[in-house]
């Protein structure tokens, strides 16, 4: 059994720096043996930012731009160090070439948007420096927003108007949002706003254990309707109300929930590694082929292998769609764009036009896309698909496959949501847009159609 991990959070970085220790000889759950023996596929390392009393108490004196600028500098080195071994990543290309060369890959993420001080620039800063997913808050207020909070006027507290600018500007870039230590309020402005999946790296559910650190049902549905992912936390805390020893058995039992909620496709694994102090039935990194086995012996091998790297690389992938045509497949991922999202990802204006026409074909024909985002036609490399959809105020009225090489098919989301038709696709395609209503766009995401 050789099962594959992908992690989405871990703290790491910051016990390198606390401990004065390098990946190589590092002491908690996470070092270089562990990794590459316990099967590591992907290990997302936070640049985790400390702040207030936390940067008090851990001796850190550093404004939150400086010390995110040496946490990447320390990913940097850590990997420079690492040789053969482990490498960084920044695209789903350099986790294959790592893959086949046998080597760990290693992501660099930041724990707490803080470092971000309003300024949009330092996102496409950060993404240069390798950053693929920000935890939009830590515990505490930001220019984001809110953290999640016991008081339920703190917890209802939305995103602020720069993180809602910010959340579009990471989504063009291809920075993952991640709503673990969220607000809930702050949760649903990403659930609705968001134009790309997002996820909770290190959360469970709620329902099992009532931490505000935790997403309720109606959470996780909605992380699961927008094609996201929930990493399964270790920490016992968030696990069971007020244990201090994690069993295995507790994170099945979450994956088990989440998939019931959210959908197997949005279940992966956050340990928080190095960040928690409870004891482990599994240890550390060293215990995950068994946790693997048990994921496999519960759940499958083909859905293990979801949860254990599958579903979280889906995410990763989905940053990139824009850049690079899907494989072809037997299936076809989907991926949903709101009318508005969609023209600016094209780069065409969006026309608020209720008079916009109903119907338009053929390569060249002007676009006009209406309030609900239902007509336009694509250009630039896609135009090659002849990628033509037809819609109206509030649903797609019909579909219009088109002829193209590459190119996939458009359909309709009824304003309801709802997915109604078995889409026909073109043989060929390779990548398939849904075109919903705006107002629903989350809904439906990562669905996949098959061809006939
Ligand atoms: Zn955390």
């Amino acid at each position: 059994m050789n099962q594959r991990f992908v992690d989405l959070h871990c703290d790491t970085l910051v016990t390198l720096r606390l401990e004065n220790c390098t990946l190589e000889n590092a002491p908690g759950h996470i070092s270089l043996d562990r990794l590459t023996d316990g099967g590591a596929l992907l290990q997302c390392f936070a640049a985790f930012i400390p702040t207030h009393d936390c940067a008090e108490g851990l001796g850190i004196r550093e404004n939150a731009w400086d010390f995110f600028r040496q946490q990447a500098e320390r990913f940097a080195s850590m990997c420079a160090q690492c040789g053969d071994r482990l490498a960084p990543v920044k695209s789903m290309a350099d986790l294959e070439r790592n893959r086949a060369a046998g080597r760990v890959s290693a992501l660099l993420t930041v724990e707490d948007g803080v470092g971000v001080e309003g300024k949009l620039s330092r996102l496409k800063t950060m993404y240069e420096l390798g950053v693929r997913l920000i935890t939009l808050t830590w515990n505490y207020e930001n220019c984001f927003g809110y953290p999640n909070s016991p008081d339920p006027a703190l917890h209802a507290k939305g995103l602020k108007d720069f993180g809602l600018e910010a959340l579009d500007e990471m989504a063009k870039l291809g920075i993952v949002a991640d709503v673990s230590h969220l607000s809930e309020g702050g949760f649903w402005d990403v659930a609705r706003e968001s134009k790309k999946p997002f996820v909770a790296s290190h959360s469970c559910a709620r329902a099992l254990c009532d931490h505000s650190r935790n997403l309720t049902d109606a959470q996780l549905r909605a992380l699961g309707d927008a094609g996201g992912v929930c990493g399964v936390n270790f920490y016992s805390k968030f696990l069971r109300e007020n244990a201090e020893h994690t069993e295995n058995a507790d994170i099945l039992r979450h994956m088990a929930y989440i998939a019931d909620r959210a959908g197997i496709e949005a279940v992966a694994l956050g340990s928080d590694f190095d960040g928690i102090d409870c004891t482990l039935e599994l240890e550390n990194y060293g215990g995950l082929p068994r946790l693997g086995e048990q994921i496999a012996d519960r759940f499958g091998s083909d859905t293990a292998d979801k949860i254990c790297s599958g579903n979280a690389l889906r995410v990763l992938r989905d940053l990139e769609v824009h850049k690079v045509h899907l494989r072809k497949s037997a299936f076809i991922r989907t991926q949903i764009f709101s009318g508005s999202a969609l023209a600016e990802l094209c780069g065409i204006a969006l026309k608020e036009d209720s008079t916009a026409p109903r119907f338009q074909s053929g390569i060249g024909a002007p676009c006009r896309v209406d309030k609900t985002g239902c007509l336009f036609r694509l250009p630039g490399e896609l135009d090659k698909g002849r990628l033509i959809a037809q819609g109206g105020q509030d649903r797609v009225q019909q579909i219009v496959p088109c002829d193209a090489q590459r190119a996939g098919v458009v359909a309709g989301v009824h304003a309801d949501g709802v997915l109604r038709q078995q889409i026909p696709v073109h043989e060929q395609a390779d990548l398939v847009l849904v075109i919903v209503h705006k107002a629903q766009y989350a809904h439906g995401a990562g669905r996949e159609i098959q061809v006939p």
